[in-house]
């Protein structure tokens, strides 16, 4: 595997191993665990997987009367 070549297809948000545009792509259920965000990712077309990590940065009450209110957990 290339990893350069994955990165870059990964920075277009298509396929790390193929190069399918994203919209191909099947997402799977968002897991918190408080610090990471993992999401499970199917490609159709080369039937691969990988999986998307996001750092756990931020909660916005959007229901908080007048202004957003922004809970950040890197302070
Ligand atoms: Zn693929």
């Amino acid at each position: 595997m290339d990893k350069a070549l994955a990165k870059e297809r990964l920075r277009g948000r298509n396929c790390p191993y193929c190069g399918v545009d994203r919209k191909i792509l099947a997402y799977g259920n968002i897991e918190n665990d408080g610090k990471e965000v993992f999401q499970v990712v199917d490609c159709i077309v080369c039937e691969k997987q990988f999986t998307e990590v996001y750092s756990f940065r931020r909660v916005i009450l959007t229901d908080y009367p007048g202004e957003d209110f922004r809970i950040d957990f890197n302070d």
